[in-house]
Formats: structure tokens, C-alpha cells, sequence
């Protein structure tokens, strides 16, 4: 484990009043580590492959701890699994192959705050966040 990646966790959890676990830090770590959202089997993958013997429910319910804490966010890319991601504080979208189920972060230039401010204006509704996600055919399954 790089140093640099346990202090950042270190301080996340000290930030958030949450206690150190060997669970939490490791589903944190394969989290950060990643450049893409991971899914709840990736991380029971993950500690099946480190010999680390933790069951399915304590990992469903550190997920459910840590988006609490609004530590990661939970994405539904509507295949059936949903995916977790660091929150980086940094606003971007995601393609998804419908093919292979590969996701990947997209960093685009938009302007919606003009839609959005019309979407509160004509309905009277405050918007906090926009989930924006492109759905199509990754490289690899173009061939
Ligand atoms: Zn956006
Ligand atoms: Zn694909
Ligand atoms: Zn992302």
C-alpha cells in the first residue's frame, strides 16, 4: 500500500468521525486505487484475491456507511450492479459500453446551469446535483 494513499484514508475517516476497520480502509483503498466506479463484486473479488475472509453483508453495509458519510457515491448504470466512486468534489459523467459493461469517467465541458435554472424556475424545484451518463459501444466491442 502506497503511504500517501493510507494517509489520505486516514484522514477521511478522522474527518468523519469514522473508526479505522480493516474492511472500511481496504473498500477505500481498491476505491481510490481505481479509475473507474467499482462494483460491490469487484470489492468481494478484491478480498477473496488478498486472503482477507469478510462477508458479503458487512461489505453491503460499509457501502451504505461510507455514502452516508458522502465518502463515495453510489452510481446505477442500469446493468444490474450498482458502482461505487470516490467522492472527488470533481463533477464529471460516465460512458458505459452496453456491450462489455465498461465504465469510464468523462471530464466534458457543459453549461447546464442555464437548463437547470429554468428547470427550477418552471417547476419550482431546487436542483443539487444532475447525474449525466452516455450509454453506447467501447472500443474494444466496436471490432
Ligand atoms: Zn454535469
Ligand atoms: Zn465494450
Ligand atoms: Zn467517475
Amino acid at each position: 500500500l502506497h503511504k500517501d494513499l493510507i494517509n489520505k484514508i486516514a484522514d477521511t475517516l478522522k474527518s468523519k468521525g469514522l473508526k479505522k476497520s480493516l474492511v472500511r480502509e481496504q473498500i477505500l483503498c481498491l476505491i481510490l486505487n481505481s479509475e473507474s466506479p467499482v462494483s460491490a463484486l469487484d470489492i468481494l473479488q478484491y478480498f477473496k484475491s488478498q486472503r482477507i475472509d469478510v462477508n458479503k453483508t458487512s461489505v453491503y453495509r460499509e457501502l451504505l456507511t461510507l455514502q452516508e458519510e458522502e465518502i463515495i457515491t453510489e452510481y446505477d448504470f442500469l446493468d444490474g450492479k450498482k458502482r461505487y466512486e470516490y467522492n472527488k468534489n470533481s463533477h464529471h459523467h460516465h460512458t458505459v459500453c452496453t456491450k462489455c459493461n465498461t465504465v469510464a469517467c468523462v471530464e466534458i465541458n457543459h453549461d447546464l446551469d442555464f437548463i437547470e435554472s429554468q428547470i427550477e424556475k418552471q417547476n419550482d424545484f431546487k436542483i443539487n446535483k444532475h447525474y449525466l451518463e452516455f450509454f453506447g459501444i467501447c472500443k474494444k466491442c466496436k471490432i
